[in-house]
This record gives C-alpha cells, structure tokens and sequence, in this order.
C-alpha cells in the first residue's frame, strides 16, 4: 500500500472543475459580458431544464437550500404552534427554520439500516396540531415516500421534501412507478452548496412543486411578497439564485446522472471492501429508492471512532461524522418534551457513524489506499 500522489479529501471539487473548466469558464464569462447578474436568461434556463430532469412542473430557484425550506413552509400558511414532524437525525437546517417560523418542531427517530425517518414513528407522533411531514432524503437515498404520503392523506397532513442531500435519486413505488426525489410530496426543497451532489460555485437552492397555486405563491414568496413590482401582497423574503450561478448549475446539470454513477461506483468498493468485517456495518440500500452516495456512512461496531479518525489522518485520509449530536440533545433545540434516550436509534448512530471520502473523482487507487489502511487499524 503505497499513499498516493494526491491529496485525500472528503469532496473533490478542484479536479471536477478541471473536467469541465473550458465550458464553465466561458459561461461565466458569458454571465460577465451580458451584466444580467439577477434572474437573467441563465436562471431561466437552467429552471425550465431542472424541470425537465425532475419531471416536475415548476422549480423555483432561490438563494440556498435553508431558504428552500422556510420558504416551502412560509407557501403552505403554516400558523405559530403548529406542528412539523422531521427527523431527529438530520442537519440541523431542517429544524432551524420550522422553529424559525414560530412552528413546533417534532422529532421522531430514524430507522437503523438506512437512516431514514421511521414512518411508524411518524404516525405516532401526529396529533390534532400536526399540518406537515419533513422527511429528509438523508445521505443520498429517499425515505419511504410511499408510506409517508399514504400518512400525509390519511391525515390530511403536507409534505415538504428536504431532498438536498439527494438530488436525482429515483424513489420507486411498488408497482414499479418511480419518481425523482422532491417531486413526490406537496414540495421538495434543495440546496446546491458546493458539496452537495448537484452543487454550484457559492450559494443556490431550489424548490419544486406540480401545484400552480403553490408556485405562483412560492415564486411571490421568494421576491418580497410582491406579485407586481413594489405591490406587497404577503411578508416575504429575498431569495435569488445568482445568473453566475445558474450557469454552472446547467453545466453540471448534464452530468448529475454520471456523477452518481460515479459515486456508486465508489460506494460499491468500500463496500466490497469491507463487506462482512465483523466491527463494520455498510450502509444499506433501501429497496424503494436508488442511491446517488451524498455521503458513504459506515457504522462502526465496538470501535474507537476518535482513535480510527486519527489514524486516517495520520495517513492523510480524512473521515467526517455525519452527524455528531442528535437535534434534541442540541443546545438550540433542547426542549422539556425530549431527554437522551428518546431516540435510541439516532443517539447510536451519532455515536458509532463515520463516512468516509466520497465525490466524483475517486480512482481506484485512492479507494485502494483508503480502504486498506481502514482494514489496517483493525490489524495493527
Ligand atoms: C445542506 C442541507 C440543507 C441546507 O442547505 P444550504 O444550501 O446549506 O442552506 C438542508 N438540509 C439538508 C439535509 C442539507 O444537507
């Protein structure tokens, strides 16, 4: 096992440009000489070519994907002290705005093999207060849509997706149907940070609807409640993708199919890899969803995770945990309804979940490297 020439990292977002850096760079350029800096043609563009991707009827960009979800919430007149169901194991972005609009965050547990929300928690904790249901596409793959809209009729209840970590996942139905991730609920938000899979060069979001009613507000919403410039309607906020921005996204619009492919790819290595090591649990692959690898996450079993993470960067491999504190043991969201040990299967996870380097451009001789030296810790 030999290190190898370049540097290890998490996502690699430098070689990527560098494939496709003649056409970003001119279409950049192309932003800089047209000045159409706001809602130029670029955004326009890449919405109506998003939609067809998605096989949605409207995508209405905005600034980020924490923007996406307040303003998903603020469209569907959710009122103070109503309640909206997440996952306690997620990125705190989900929980912050529906608190953020005076709403009441209710927390459920995830399920241990994919990381999902657990739909049978969901019901359990719908009340008469409840108007919706975030389910967050954690890592890369869909949670059980079709169980979770079922519920969402049942009780009347919306459903926002947070569908940031998994832009162009397919979740398939049992009769064989299958939708894109974000299309299937009332809304779906994204983000396009940088990392994300589908990531521009700064800020960007989205959110999806096929409702017209819903996007025209949406769209009112995003623009300072105006419908007619300077005529004020609704409180809104201010949230625009950037026209520089929008022309990367259409660039890399093209090849979100083939960057998943790429991160499968790596994701069936590691797994390979480490397939059946008694102290590592792969993740796994829910049967109603494909998997486009937001992140790789293993769980470690019996293992010093502080004492692996620095011998992964002593080799310089770095290894992240997604995500280190449950929301409801969090300083911010602390609440007299939770304790530690409410949600048993998100408090082990946070304890136990490590994932490693996971982006477009990894070779075969760096997912060697990087998974020999995690099988050398257990052998040293
Ligand atoms: C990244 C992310 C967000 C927030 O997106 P930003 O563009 O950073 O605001 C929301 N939810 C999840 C699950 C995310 O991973």
């Amino acid at each position: 096992m030999t290190k190898t020439a370049k540097k290890i990292q998490m996502v690699d977002l430098k070689s990527q440009y560098e494939k496709i850096k003649i056409e970003v760079d001119a279409a950049i350029q192309n932003v800089l000489d047209n000045t159409a800096f706001i809602n130029g043609p670029e955004v326009k563009s890449f919405q109506a070519e998003l939609e067809q991707y998605l096989g949605v009827k409207h995508v209405i960009p905005c600034a980020n994907g924490t923007d996406a979800l307040q303003i998903a919430m603020m469209a569907l007149d959710l009122k103070p002290g109503d309640e909206v169901i997440t996952a306690d194991f997620t990125y705190v972005a989900t929980a912050e705005v529906i608190a953020l609009l005076g709403l009441k965050p209710v927390l459920v547990d995830v399920v241990p093999n994919t990381f999902e929300i657990d739909v049978k928690a969901i019901e359990k904790a719908i009340t008469p207060k409840t108007k919706a249901i975030v389910p967050v596409h954690l890592f890369g793959q869909c949670a059980d849509m079709e169980a979770i809209m079922a519920l969402a009729k049942k009780y009347n209840l919306y459903v926002i997706e947070d569908t940031a970590q998994a832009i162009g996942a397919n979740f398939k139905y049992s009769d064989g149907r299958s939708k894109k991730a974000g299309t299937i609920g009332t809304i779906g938000c994204t983000s396009f940070f940088p990392s994300k899979n589908l990531g521009c060069y700064g800020d960007g979001g989205a959110i999806f609807t096929n409702d017209d009613t819903l996007a025209a507000k949406i769209r009112i919403i995003a623009n300072h409640g105006q419908s007619v410039q300077y005529v004020h309607d609704s409180i809104g906020v201010n949230s625009r993708l950037d026209s520089i921005q929008a022309a990367v996204l259409r660039i890399k619009l093209r090849d979100l199919d083939t960057y998943a492919a790429a991160r499968n790819k790596a994701a069936n290595f590691y797994d390979q890899a480490f397939a059946n090591h008694p102290k590592l649990k792969t993740p796994a692959r829910a049967k109603f969803s494909d998997h486009v690898f937001h992140q790789y996450t293993l769980q470690l079993i019996g293992v010093d995770r502080n004492a692996l993470r620095e011998f992964l960067a002593g080799k310089e491999i770095p290894a992240m945990i997604y995500y280190p504190i449950p929301l409801h043991l969090q300083k911010a969201y602390l609440d007299p309804r939770y304790k530690a040990g409410d949600f048993p299967i998100t408090e082990k996870l946070c304890d136990t979940v490590v994932s490693l380097p996971m982006h477009t451009e990894l070779d075969e001789e760096t997912l060697n490297y990087i998974t020999d030296t995690v099988l050398e810790f257990f052998n040293k």
